[in-house]
């Protein structure tokens, strides 16, 4: 079968409509009144409300399409085939309606009978001691014991933060032979990609509450998320998520501009996957109305861009590309998310702008790490001065995971404790300037003490540009 991206996220949806589920559009990346998460990051993230009970759900079955961003798994972005910081997420789920025999069915039922991948392939797991999932699989799906994998809780229990959580089941696709590690005992929970995890079924059966407390929920409920991108990987049966229709498709928009050809060489390969991957999450985030700066989303935000300015040079892309390529993700992405079409003219600008803005500096900034470098060699040193990774950062705009990066290539370090130290006497100093010169003539406190909801709703790391650390 050779079903696309965009057809398989409405064949999900549908199918879990003919369930009796409610189909709601993804929410924002931006979290929504929950300080434990700077972006989201899975599909049941924006959905908390409803699991705890705080919140009526429009109906006690939802599924969604979900817009990811995981900064956990930046390091893995070009070198494995599943991991994205940005991807979709499907979802299915129940707040205190079906549970775990439901779940399971329907999931097996559209893995095997709506995409049609086979049976003999798909391997379940269940954590350590859910014999009741054990039990589903087992008995009412026919699935032999030894197919199934019982794992403990880094990878079978389910939790993100504070709020509900519990026990999971996942199911791996065996992609074959050609795709694993061959180490000896290479098989399902294997980190290579040949077991790939594509669906991970949560039953949220307890409340986490941030200091490592459970308690048991007076509603059990479903939570499950499979990456969009992983499903049309086994259904398209090819090498990675960026190798599905619509990625590869920007992909093949990297190499051009880079006047390259995929799959000739193992580090381009990885600088043309990292930007690839890069240019959707900076386009969804700025979609949502986050914007480069040097705190929280709008930090990550301004890394991922500018990691990706820097593997462009890497590869030999002159000049802007960021926007162009943005055109393609919104092209490829707006049957999904027609926010992406409207929002466009302010993509694209805000794009241009800090590309331009880094660019001005970014070729200075290398030569200046790289005789840095050198000097290093030449005296024996390992760690970067705070010093200079500040001047870097404050002269250059080398956000210090890009300099840290770029000198992890070289085994080499940054000693940040000395990178904070300066960063710290320069915010002093400006400080102080700003008494003295009376800075902007105001100071904001002022305001937050008139009204105190001002706190609360403070949403300039979202709607401003703000380029210096105050
Ligand atoms: P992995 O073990 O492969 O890193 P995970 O266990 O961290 O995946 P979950 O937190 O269970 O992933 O998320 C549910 C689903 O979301 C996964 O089964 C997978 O299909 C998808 N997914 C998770 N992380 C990513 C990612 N970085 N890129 C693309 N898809 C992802
Ligand atoms: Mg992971
Ligand atoms: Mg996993
Ligand atoms: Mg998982």
């Amino acid at each position: 079968n050779n079903y696309g991206v965009n057809e398989l996220r409405r064949m999900y949806l549908e199918f879990f409509e003919s369930k009796g589920h409610l189909a709601m559009k993804s929410f924002s990346l931006v979290p929504h009144n929950d300080n434990s998460l700077l972006l989201i990051n899975s599909g049941m993230a924006p959905l908390k409300p409803y699991f705890t009970g705080q919140e009526i759900p429009p109906r006690k079955r939802v599924t969604t399409c979900q817009k990811c961003i995981r900064t956990g798994d930046i390091e893995n972005v070009g070198k494995t085939a599943r991991h994205g910081t940005f991807f979709e997420m499907l979802g299915n789920f129940s707040f205190g309606d079906y549970f775990k025999t439901e779940a399971i069915h329907w999931s097996w039922e559209f893995l095997t009978e709506v995409v049609g991948l086979d049976p003999d392939r798909l391997y379940p797991s269940v954590y350590l001691d859910d014999d009741e999932a054990f039990e589903i699989w087992n008995k009412e799906i026919g699935i032999a014991p030894e197919r199934i994998f019982r794992f403990g809780k880094e990878d079978n229990f389910w939790e993100h933060g504070a709020g509900p959580c519990g026990p999971c089941s996942e199911i791996y696709y065996d992609r074959g032979e050609k795709y694993g590690c061959k180490k000896p005992g290479c098989t399902v929970g294997c980190d290579c990609d040949r077991y790939m995890e594509v669906w991970n079924n949560v039953f949220t059966q307890f409340e986490n509450d941030g200091q490592g407390n459970y308690e048991e929920l007076k509603q059990k409920n479903i939570d499950t998320g499979m990456g969009l991108e992983r499903l049309a990987v086994v259904v398209q049966d090819v090498d990675s998520i960026f190798d599905v229709d619509t990625i590869k498709a920007l992909l093949n928009r990297v190499a051009t501009l880079a006047d390259t050809e995929y799959k000739k060489d193992g580090d381009v390969d990885v600088s043309l996957r990292l930007i690839t991957d890069h240019v959707r999450s900076c386009t969804f985030m700025i979609s949502d109305g986050i914007m480069p700066s040097n705190e929280g989303r709008g930090y990550v935000l301004r890394r991922l861009l500018r990691r990706a300015a820097r593997h462009g040079r890497l590869i030999g892309i002159e000049g802007k590309f960021l926007a162009d390529l943005s055109t393609t993700v919104i092209e490829l992405s707006k049957d999904g998310y027609p926010e992406l079409e409207e929002k466009k003219a302010m993509i694209l600008k805000v794009l241009t702008q800090e590309e331009d803005k880094f660019n001005k500096t970014i070729d200075q900034g290398l030569a200046i790490l790289n005789d840095l470098e050198e000097d290093m060699v030449k005296k024996g040193i390992k760690v970067l001065s705070g010093e200079d990774a500040f001047k870097l950062y404050d002269t250059y705009g080398f956000p210090l995971d890009l300099t840290l990066e770029i000198l992890e290539e070289k085994q080499f370090g940054v000693d940040e404790a000395g990178f904070k130290a300066a960063m710290q006497k320069q915010r002093e100093t400006a400080r102080n300037a700003r008494k003295t010169t009376n800075y902007m003539g105001a100071d904001v406190t002022v305001y937050l003490s008139i009204d105190p909801s001002l706190t609360t709703e403070f949403t300039g790391y979202d709607s401003l540009v703000c380029d210096t650390v105050i």
